[in-house]
């Protein structure tokens, strides 16, 4: 009973003393009026779009959908590239910064991130067909002189020993039969330039012994396969080459001239796959340096390039394969950052109610 009252009491003047702390009305005050926040942003389309001075863009979007839930009065400063932008964040001047930034081990470890904003990845992009304006006489000499022709030609040279032989022993007692000797030299040549000859579907005579036609008819099924599987090698070498000067996935990029953003994961990557990277600030530099021949590729962020590809690059450009190195952005904010857990907690509120969806079918639904 005793302890009761003097409970009682104490919460009473605990009441009465926090009501007229100074800390508390401006605590209440915060509560009602927004906080300001200052953000780094960097300019990349479809993430962050500046159009007639105003940004837009989905990590724009998806930034003043967290900022209405909690409350926060935010303003944008841009960096010219991913460095600068985290180097605003490092100083402390703004409170976290947000554009395309890829969660990465080494960022990490300097930094804090929110929970992932959107699953992306690096990608290969280079010109599209109609850009393409190749060399086909170049092309054609570089074919004949490839691995892919020694392949075929030694195929082919293994192919007809077979029959060259079979037709050898059949033809050499015939009296009208191509092999004009009974003699392995030089007899056998006879029948290795026929069987040759026939492989590729341009034979100038025609066994006589019976058994022997049989073989030749056989033989020329077989020329017709080889050349068509021959056609089809070449023609998809060719077009490959045309389209994509010769770049089939990462592994291709060595000692390519690879325009990436500086001091991107792409810049990296490229790095680490012997490539020659051209850095430039803006991807529209990349963009440009693309069409205009002084790179044979750009690598960045496949959310970014598939927006292109399908948008101003329409046509121009193309797509190689699918992203090869998988990564996540986050909003990334200082060390130690109070207000981190907040935008995580409400980034993932929006994944399960829907908002996150809506917001980002407006920029990544296909149209
Ligand atoms: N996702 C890239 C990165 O964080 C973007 C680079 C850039 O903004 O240019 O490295």
């Amino acid at each position: 009973m005793f302890v009761g009252v003097v409970n009682c009491l104490a919460a009473l003047v605990m009441a009465l003393l926090v009501s007229a702390s100074p800390v508390s009305a401006q605590e209440a005050a915060a509560q009602v009026q927004p906080r300001e926040v200052k953000i780094v942003t960097r300019v990349l389309p479809p993430m962050v779009i500046e159009r007639d001075n105003a940004l837009t863009g989905f990590s724009i979007d998806l930034m003043g959908e967290i900022a209405n839930r909690l409350k926060l009065k935010v303003s944008y400063t841009t960096a010219p590239d991913v460095r600068a932008l985290l180097e605003e964040v490092r100083s402390g001047r703004v409170e976290l910064g947000i554009s395309a930034v890829s969660i990465t081990a080494a960022r990490e470890a300097e930094f804090d991130f929110s929970q992932p904003m959107l699953n992306a990845g690096l990608q290969i992009m280079t010109r599209g067909q109609s850009g393409a304006g190749t060399n086909p006489l170049g092309d054609m000499l570089r074919l004949l002189i490839s691995w892919t022709s020694l392949g075929w030609l030694g195929i082919g040279a293994l192919l007809i020993l077979v029959p060259a032989h079979v037709v050898w022993v059949l033809e050499r007692r015939h009296p009208e039969g191509i092999v004009p000797t009974k003699n392995y030299f030089p007899g056998i040549f006879y029948a290795l330039y026929w069987a040759a000859g026939t492989l590729v579907t341009q034979a100038e005579s025609a066994p006589k012994h019976a058994i022997a036609r049989v073989i030749a008819v056989l033989w020329m099924f077989t020329g017709v396969v080889f050349v068509a599987l021959y056609t089809a090698q070449l023609t998809a070498t060719l077009t490959v080459q045309q389209i994509a000067g010769g770049i089939n996935g990462p592994e291709d990029l060595a000692g390519k001239r690879v325009a990436v953003t500086s001091g991107s994961t792409a810049a990296n990557a490229v790095r680490e796959l012997q490539a020659q990277a051209v850095e430039v600030r803006q991807i529209s530099e990349a963009y440009q340096a693309l069409q205009n021949r002084t790179v044979d590729a750009i690598v960045f962020d496949a959310p970014v390039l598939m927006y292109y590809a399908a948008n101003e690059g329409k046509g121009s450009v193309q797509l190689v394969g699918a992203p090869f190195r998988k990564e996540d952005y986050g909003i990334v904010f200082p060390r130690g950052s109070a207000l981190r857990s907040e935008v995580s907690v409400a980034l993932l509120r929006m994944r399960e109610d829907g908002a996150y969806q809506r917001i980002y079918d407006r920029w990544f639904a296909s149209r």
